[in-house]
């Protein structure tokens, strides 16, 4: 076993990881390693090379890779040691097995930042019925075959699933010549963002089908058919309404799973709202001195919006220890409209960042608040609230909203 004692120990070399293993130098932690299973470095970022990452962030429009090679230029220039083709495999307190080519080992941190990004749903979770011919992704599979590798993987494509990757990935096989049948969704509207529906499906005359879905899949050695069909308000599909799409591809954008099992093997606490741990507001989760960014802490629409929390987390994992322990804990819920909030719990007065979603769509206007028993102590009116943009408040948290219980955040009609 090889022993090394550090202060900050990140665990994914994703942008998360690299900004939070940068953010932890510059807040004054001098031992920080970053591990990451691959070869490479930034994650999912080498394969997404369309542009539009940083935009937010760095004020310019970059590809995912130019965005990675920042963030590790950055992160290698502040004196981060790196140790890629690393896999870490158990947590206990904030200790850290691992294993390499050199073999096993022990990193003692002080404290820990978990930043193992997320994976893609399949087949097998949304449990689509029919045979197991090939020519059946999810999306960043075959964004990784095309854009990193430069295999086409088929000429007749329809895609399950509105979200990001597959809008983006619709319009990437558009580009390359393959016929794009179109975007099948179950819900009445788009989870992608609104701006990848008409950049990469409107713009390139790309059918988006809501309220139906694939009931079954055909073929035996490759994909030769799908039985689409409408589905009715409970998502189920309507009867009589079947009808067949010759193809021989189908990509899987069924949306993003954090990647948690380190965590939960570690005994911490997850929210199954989020799929990620229960964090306060430094992102501490429940297990003390281990921080929570990235994707694997809820999935962001961006990279852009998690450079932000990477930050935090970070810098927070570098000032473990120099804070009192905290003397009151208030609870943060998702109410009316809100499938879930972040963090789930605050443990200091200050200004907190809360993010959250909204359940539904309300077009015309809605209105957003944030109240304990007694009071209401934030609001704000939103131009609309749309399940696929994440929504970001800065609340102030006072001495007295903290002898509170809880907190709930409401998003009402306007
Ligand atoms: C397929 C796909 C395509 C995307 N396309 C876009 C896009 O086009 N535009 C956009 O804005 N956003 C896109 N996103 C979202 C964006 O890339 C993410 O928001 C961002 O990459 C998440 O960063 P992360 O660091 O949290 O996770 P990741 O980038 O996934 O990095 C996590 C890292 O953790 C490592 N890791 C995991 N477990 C371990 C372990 N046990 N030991 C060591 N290392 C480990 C992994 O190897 C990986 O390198 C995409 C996401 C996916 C999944």
């Amino acid at each position: 076993m090889i022993r090394h004692r550090v202060d900050v120990a990140v665990i994914g070399g994703g942008p998360a990881g690299l900004i939070a293993a940068a953010a932890a130098k510059e807040n004054g932690a001098e031992r920080v390693y970053l591990l990451d299973r691959n070869h490479w470095l930034g994650g999912i970022l080498p394969q997404c090379i369309h542009d539009g990452f940083g935009v937010g962030e760095m004020g310019e429009s970059l590809t995912g890779p130019e965005y990675a090679e920042i963030c590790l230029e950055r992160a290698e220039k502040l004196g981060v040691t790196i140790m890629n083709e690393t896999m870490a495999l158990n947590l206990e307190g904030t200790s850290i097995t691992a294993v390499n080519r050199e073999g096993v080992h022990r990193i003692e941190a002080k404290s820990v930042v978990v930043a193992t990004g997320c994976r893609e749903k399949t087949r097998w979770i949304a449990m689509i019925p029919g045979t197991r011919p090939s020519g059946v992704y999810t999306a960043g599979v075959a964004q990784a075959f095309i854009n990193l590798y430069n295999r086409m993987i088929g000429k007749k494509v329809v895609i399950l699933g509105s979200g990001n990757v597959g809008l983006i990935m619709a319009r990437r096989l558009k580009l390359e010549g393959a016929e794009v049948i179109g975007v099948v969704e179950i819900l009445p509207y788009a989870t992608g963002l609104p701006r990848n529906v008409v950049q990469c499906l409107e713009d390139y005359n790309i059918p988006l089908l809501l309220s139906h879905t694939v009931t079954e899949i055909h073929g035996q050695e490759r994909l030769e058919g799908l039985t689409i069909s409408q589905v009715d308000e409970h998502l189920k599909p309507i009867k009589g309404t079947e009808r067949y799409i010759e193809c021989d591809t189908l990509l899987l954008s069924l949306g993003l799973l954090p990647e948690n099992e380190f965590l939960k093997s570690a005994g911490a606490l997850l929210d199954p709202r989020t799929g990620g741990p229960v964090v306060n507001q430094d992102l501490e989760t429940s297990l003390p001195g281990v921080f929570s960014c990235g994707n694997s802490l809820h999935v962001h629409d961006s990279v852009d919006m998690l450079a932000e929390e990477a930050r935090l987390a970070g810098k927070n994992a570098a000032l473990y220890g120099m804070r009192k322990g905290p003397l009151k804990v208030i609870e943060v819920l998702p109410g009316q409209n809100v499938s879930y909030v972040l963090p789930q719990r605050i443990d200091r007065s200050g200004k907190v960042v809360i993010s959250l979603r909204a359940r539904t769509t309300m077009k015309e206007g809605a209105l957003l608040s944030v109240s304990d028993e007694r009071k209401e102590i934030f609001r704000k009116k939103l131009r609309s609230a749309i399940p696929s943009t994440m929504i970001r408040i800065r609340v102030d948290i006072t001495e007295d909203v903290l002898n509170g219980e809880k907190l709930e955040v409401d998003i009402s009609e306007r």
